[in-house]
């Protein structure tokens, strides 16, 4: 039987980090992936999404914007199946790119599914292989839509093999993904019909976040439905229908069904060790990433909290430090992770929303907002707008939330993030001189 000091299951964001940084720090490193480097993100999440949400963008810069500047250019043929080739090259590109880093630091990769036989010991495809530190970052895999005709739904991973656009899409669901694709798919051409079954999407996000964003979808021309909860789907030769709860009716050449994502722990032999899952079905960790099982630790998807690329990569990095570099008392603080979701326009969140600081903290929150047209649109008659808001808490005003929805919010985000994080006030945005002509000197002028 080979013998590791770590063993990592799943070649994702967050177990690729982990064993580099293990590896980096000179411990003997196996990881075992089954399908291709890169998990979700690489494959069939952020990558394929951020190329698809650029192509989309682009196309709506030409037909609505460019003629409000005089220029005049017309599309003549938008090809989503070169698109979609040129796509999965740039991700095979990035396959080489993750090998080539897991050789530099020495992990040695198997291709295969990983089972537990104990609490140290797994197998693949019948070979055996052990190590005192085992890390679980198996990821999840798209939530299936349990209602008759169910199938015919297709999920994220579905709308990644999708070689033609579908000519008419209704979106089920009301989180990123939902959100995400209907924009997509909409600015790539297809008609867009989105049905939600409570009474917003993104519902725990700020609600000024969801309003604008329907409002603004609306606009652009795609239909929302709230309070439509699917209750069946049939099919009629190439075309499908959904029957809602409410006994009204959408049919369509595709449906895309994105409500949420189970973790990858089905398979993994689990049973044979000591680890617990949660209530939900995750693995249950503490905030030092150990699961119930002495030596077995668990980042990313697969423990449920927040399931974003950054932080499967920062909690699978800093476990590394703990174990190999003597950072015996590091962990990620999974407070005030900040976070973009790529509709049209993006959507940027970090901390409490509005509703969620008044439940907490009551009087003691005050609420500063801005609401504008981007210069972008100065010239257009279309004058998409962009509202902001900063949620400060008590007499210091220290920034609890900071939320914006419009062009350009996606890359303002990150340095906003850095000096929250660092604790900062209302005052010290207030003492930041703007930069001008932008959107984000709206964040350090509001009054
Ligand atoms: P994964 O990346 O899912 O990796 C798990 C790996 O484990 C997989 O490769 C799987 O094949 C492997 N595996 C599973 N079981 C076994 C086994 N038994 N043995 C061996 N290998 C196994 N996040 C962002 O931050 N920004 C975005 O823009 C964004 N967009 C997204 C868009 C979509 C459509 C989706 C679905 C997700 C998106 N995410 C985004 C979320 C992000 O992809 C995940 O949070 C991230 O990939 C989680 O990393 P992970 O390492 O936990 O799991
Ligand atoms: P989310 O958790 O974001 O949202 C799913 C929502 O769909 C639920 O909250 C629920 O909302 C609704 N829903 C659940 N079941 C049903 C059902 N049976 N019928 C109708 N609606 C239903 O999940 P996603 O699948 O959108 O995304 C998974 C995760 O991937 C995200 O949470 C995010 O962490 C990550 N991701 C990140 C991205 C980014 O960083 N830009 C992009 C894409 C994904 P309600 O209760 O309101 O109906």
């Amino acid at each position: 039987m080979k013998t590791f000091d770590y063993i990592v299951i799943g070649g994702g964001s967050g177990g690729i980090a982990s064993a580099n940084r293990a590896g980096m720090h000179g411990a003997k490193v196996l990881l075992i992936e089954g399908n291709e480097l890169g998990g979700t993100c690489v494959n069939v999440g952020c990558v394929p999404k951020k190329v698809m949400w650029q192509a989309s963008e682009m196309l709506e810069m030409i037909q609505r914007d460019a003629a409000s500047y005089g220029i005049y250019a017309q599309v003549d043929n938008f090809n989503f199946t070169e698109l979609v080739d040129k796509r999965e090259k740039y991700i095979e590109f990035l396959h080489g790119a993750y090998q080539r880093g897991l050789d530099s630091n020495k992990v040695e990769v198997i291709k295969g599914y990983a089972q537990f036989v104990d609490n140290h010991t797994v197998e693949v495809a019948g070979e055996k292989f052990t190590a005192p530190n085992i890390l679980i970052a198996t990821g999840g895999q798209p939530s299936s839509l349990a209602i008759p005709g169910g199938e015919y739904a297709i999920d994220s991973n579905g709308f990644f093999e999708l070689t033609e656009a579908p000519t008419h899409m209704i979106v089920l669901g009301a989180g990123y993904i939902a959100a995400e694709i209907a924009g997509v798919v909409h600015g790539l051409g297809t008609k867009v019909s989105w049905a939600f079954r409570k009474e917003r999407p993104l519902r725990s996000f700020d609600h000024m976040l969801s309003d604008n964003l329907v409002e603004i979808y609306q606009e652009a021309g795609i239909n929302t439905y709230a309070n439509y909860v699917p209750a069946k789907i049939e099919k009629h030769g190439n075309e499908y229908t959904v029957t809602f709860e409410n006994g009204e009716t959408l049919t369509s050449d595709c449906i895309l069904f994105a409500g949420g994502r189970t973790p990858n722990v089905a398979k993994l032999g689990l049973d044979k060790t000591d680890v617990t899952l949660n209530e939900a079905g995750f693995v249950q960790v503490d905030k030092f990433q150990n699961t119930t099982a002495q030596g077995i630790y668990a980042v990313g998807d697969v423990i449920g909290k927040i399931e974003l690329t950054p932080v499967a990569i920062a909690a699978g990095r800093r476990l590394s430090e703990r174990l190999f570099n003597g950072k015996t008392e590091l962990y990620l603080d999974y407070n005030l992770v900040p976070t973009v979701v790529f509709t049209h326009p993006p959507i940027a969140t970090i901390g409490l929303s509005e509703e969620e600081a008044i439940a907490t903290y009551g009087d003691d929150v005050k609420v500063y907002r801005s609401r504008f047209t981007p210069m972008y649109f100065a010239l257009n008659d279309y004058r998409q707008k962009c509202e902001m808001k900063l949620i400060c808490l008590g007499k210091e005003e220290k920034i609890i939330g900071l939320h914006g929805i419009g062009i350009g919010v996606d890359e303002m985000l990150q340095g906003f993030a850095v000096a929250i994080k660092m604790g900062a006030t209302k005052a010290d945005f207030d003492d930041t001189v703007a930069i001008h002509p932008t959107g984000a000197e709206e964040f350090v002028t509001m009054r």
